[in-house]
C-alpha cells in the first residue's frame, strides 16, 4: 500500500468565516515531499480553496514561512519525514489573518519602511560610480544581510505579541545592518528611529526569534549592539548638546 502522510490545516476566511478550524487531508507520501510540496497537492488535486503564499521553493523568498509542528519555519525547507508524517500547520503570528494561511504583512513591512533600509551615504557617488567598502567592512555585513523577509521571527517574538507597534527582530537587525555598512553615514538618525517607545528597549532578550530563523540571523545581538551605540549617541549629546 503507498504511503500517505496527514496534514492538518488552519482555515480562515475572515470574509465569511465566524470562526477558524482545523481541516484534516491524507496526502501520498514519497521521499523527499516537503511541507509546501503537500500543500501544493491539496490545492491542486484536493481542495483548490485553500489559500498559501509560495514563491521560489528554495529557501529565498521567504514567501512559505509558518508555524509548522510547534515551529516557524519555511515550508519549503521542512520534511515532512521530520514531521513524522503527521504535519499541523497554523499561518504566522501576531499579523491579522487574510484567509487559511495567508496573513496581512502590511504591519511588518511598516515597521521594515519605518528603519529605512536602504543604504544613507553621506557624499555625492564616486565618479567610478560604486561606493567602495573593503573585504573587512563587506565581511562585517556577513549573515546579517543575509536576511529574506520571510517573518518568522516576527510571528515567534513575544513583544510583538504584547505591542504590535514594536519595530520587531526582523526590524532591527536590518537597521543594525546600515548601522554596521561603512558606507552608511545616517547613524544619528538611525539610531533616533530605533530608539523610540516601539524600538530596541522593548526587547526583552528572549531570543526566540533567534531560534527560528532560517537564515542564522541573529536578530538579539543585533539589538543589544543598537542598545548599546543608542546609549553612546545620548551620551555625546548630553556631553555636546546643540
Ligand atoms: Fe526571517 Fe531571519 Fe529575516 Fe527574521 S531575521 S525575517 S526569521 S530571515
Amino acid at each position: 500500500m503507498a504511503a500517505t502522510c496527514r496534514f492538518s490545516i488552519f482555515r480562515h476566511d475572515a470574509a465569511a468565516d465566524e470562526a477558524p478550524r482545523f481541516q484534516q487531508y491524507e496526502v501520498p507520501y514519497t521521499e523527499g515531499l516537503t511541507v509546501l510540496g503537500g500543500l501544493i497537492h491539496i490545492q491542486q488535486r484536493l481542495d483548490g480553496s485553500l489559500a498559501f503564499r509560495y514563491s521560489c521553493r528554495a529557501g529565498v523568498c521567504g514567501s512559505c514561512a509558518m508555524h509548522i509542528n510547534g515551529r516557524y519555519r519555511l515550508a519549503c525547507e521542512t520534511q515532512v519525514a521530520d514531521c513524522k508524517l503527521d504535519v499541523a500547520v497554523r499561518p504566522l503570528g501576531h499579523l491579522p489573518i487574510v484567509r487559511d494561511l495567508v496573513v496581512d504583512m502590511g504591519r511588518f513591512w511598516k515597521h521594515y519602511q519605518h528603519i529605512k533600509p536602504y543604504l544613507i551615504p553621506g557624499t555625492p557617488p564616486p565618479a567610478a560610480g560604486e561606493y567602495v567598502q573593503t573585504p573587512d567592512d563587506r565581511a562585517r555585513l556577513d549573515v546579517i544581510i543575509d536576511c529574506i523577509l520571510c517573518a518568522s521571527c516576527y510571528g515567534a517574538c513575544t513583544t510583538t505579541a504584547a505591542d504590535p507597534e514594536f519595530l520587531g527582530p526582523a526590524a532591527l537587525a536590518k537597521a543594525n545592518r546600515f548601522l554596521v555598512d561603512s558606507r552608511d553615514a545616517a547613524t544619528e538618525e538611525r539610531l533616533e528611529l530605533v530608539s523610540g517607545d516601539h524600538g530596541v528597549w522593548r526587547c526583552h532578550q528572549i531570543f526566540s526569534c533567534q531560534q527560528v530563523c532560517p537564515k542564522s540571523i541573529n536578530p538579539p545581538g543585533s539589538i543589544a549592539d543598537l542598545r548599546r551605540a543608542a546609549i553612546r549617541h545620548r551620551l555625546r549629546r548630553r556631553a555636546h548638546p546643540e
